[in-house]
């Protein structure tokens, strides 16, 4: 296998991960993996793995790192573009397995942090709320979701910093003014 190239996209539930790897793709020509995406697919068209998943949902776990690491890897196979990762790693956990499972075959670009108010992105999702359909879109999951990301997040974010890997991006602003700063960024990293 190749060595490919990555980029992870951090940042609290709300923080416009989805919204900027989109576009950061369709700009630069980048693949765009979520991994919260490709998860809830497995549950959807009901594959080996979506009874497991939906047990760890349904008390309110991140799915285990194994399947998340598998379903991005094996996404990765054959492509010799940049992948755009969003939403992983979510805990240390999920890095360690990432880096057992993936070992030499990932150059890791950089780390971008999109660094959102807690109120300002709660917003966001209970708009988004209206229209995603998904289940963890409610007050409830999301007051789980920012405790996961402080207590469990954070120290994935603190290894990285010390690593030298991570960039940091005010994600209160609008979509494009954000989107501008992550354009930059990533014109520096290529
Ligand atoms: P994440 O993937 O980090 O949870 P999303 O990209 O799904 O976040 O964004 C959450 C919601 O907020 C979506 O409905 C999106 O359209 C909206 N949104 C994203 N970025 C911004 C922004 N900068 N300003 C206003 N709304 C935004
Ligand atoms: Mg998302």
């Amino acid at each position: 296998m190749a060595v490919m190239p990555v980029v992870f996209v951090l940042g609290r539930p709300g923080s416009g991960k989805g919204t900027q790897s989109a576009k950061l793709a369709d700009e630069f020509n980048f693949v765009h993996l979520s991994a919260g995406e490709l998860l809830r697919k497995e549950l959807k068209d009901e594959t080996e793995v979506a009874g497991i998943l939906k047990t760890h949902f349904a008390k309110g776990l991140m799915a285990p790192s194994e399947i998340t690491c598998n379903l991005l890897l094996s996404e990765m196979e054959n492509e010799k573009k940049l992948f755009l990762i969003d939403g992983f790693p979510v805990d240390m956990d999920n890095l360690k397995m990432w880096e057992t499972l993936s070992k030499g075959n990932v150059d890791l670009k950089s780390v971008l942090l999109l660094e959102c108010a807690e109120s300002v992105s709660k917003q966001r999702i209970l708009a988004r709320s209206e229209t995603s359909n998904r289940s963890d879109d409610n007050l409830e999951s999301l007051s789980r979701r920012f405790e996961y990301f402080t207590k469990h997040t954070k120290p994935v974010i603190d290894f990285y910093a010390k690593a030298g890997k991570l960039q940091i991006v005010d994600a209160n602003n609008s979509v494009e003014t954000v989107f501008n700063e992550l354009c930059k960024i990533i014109s520096e990293i290529q």
